[in-house]
């Protein structure tokens, strides 16, 4: 018995070590970040008026991707929330090998989450780290329900996997105190967000050095559900982010705001605490 787990032990460890070894060559066709993030704004385009062109998505594309690394092709990698109405590969036009995604409820950046987007930056060598959120993000509203007293009891996993959207309802609550409950959540989207790009740069030091170089460009969105198109939010804000979690000079506020409507409070608001380090996760029971 201890032979046979032995076996595929063994077995495992030299799959996993073939993989990296082989999705760790360098690629010199990947195009730049820029024209990554053209194609993919161009493919959204292509999906919110209904002209998918479903690329890369052919017999000879599967045939490919059995014999291919995907290192040499795929050019993001994107953490997205798990809701049916956000299809990663469907919204940005994109077909076999194009994407590496990660997807959970709320977009969340975890472990298990910053651990795949660490096999895509630094073994899949997508130039592209997208956090992808979208707007009506369940996993969100139920956290800012909760945090407004209006919660309801969940499934016994489901507090600690949202947990960590917890703070970024939180910091939206306290900038605006007066907050409708459609603003919060508005709001709370985007600052989960950049709490999970903030998690992303100080849990994982391979993708903060990675982003310092310039090897990969790391970028918030917001998926839109009415119109099916993608925001890009403020690349400041990410440089923000990552210079303060080097270490840097750089570390303007990063406040949430921007999308929502603007709220009566909003200029007695006291700074944000979006882009402060990740608060202690609590459970939102
Ligand atoms: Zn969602």
């Amino acid at each position: 018995m201890k032979r046979v787990c032995f076996g595929i032990l063994a077995l495992s460890v030299y799959t996993l070590t073939t993989t990296v070894s082989m999705a760790s060559e360098p690629s010199s066709t990947k195009p730049s970040a820029d024209k990554v993030l053209q194609t993919l704004t161009a493919g959204n385009a292509n999906f919110a008026k209904g002209n998918l062109t479903h690329p890369f998505t052919d017999k000879e594309r599967i045939a490919l991707a059995s014999k291919s690394n995907q290192g040499n092709f795929a050019t993001a990698t994107i953490i997205s929330c798990s809701d049916s109405q956000v299809p990663v590969e469907y919204i940005f036009d994109g077909g076999l090998m194009n994407l590496f995604v990660i997807r959970v409820a709320g977009n969340v950046c975890n472990t298990d989450e910053i651990g795949s987007a660490e096999y895509g930056v630094c073994h899949v060598n997508t130039p592209v780290l997208i956090v992808l959120g979208h707007s009506q993000c369940g996993a969100v509203t139920a956290v800012a329900q909760t945090v407004m007293g209006k919660g309801h009891e969940l499934e016994a996993n489901i507090p600690p996997l949202v947990a960590p959207i917890v703070p970024a309802v939180e910091s939206v609550r306290t900038a605006f105190p007066q907050v409708t409950m459609d603003n919060l959540v508005n709001r709370s989207i985007e600052a989960n967000i950049w709490q999970g790009i903030e998690h992303i740069f100080t849990r994982s030091p391979a993708i903060r050095a990675k982003a310092a170089s310039g090897d990969v460009t790391v970028v918030g969105a917001i998926y839109d559900l009415e119109t099916g198109l993608v925001r890009w939010l403020p690349k400041e804000k990410v440089d923000a982010l990552l210079a303060k979690a080097s270490g840097g000079q750089n570390n303007s506020p990063v406040k949430p705001e921007a999308h929502a409507a603007p709220e009566p409070e909003a200029q007695a608001a006291p700074e944000a605490k979006a882009h402060e380090p990740a608060a202690p996760e609590h459970s939102a029971h």
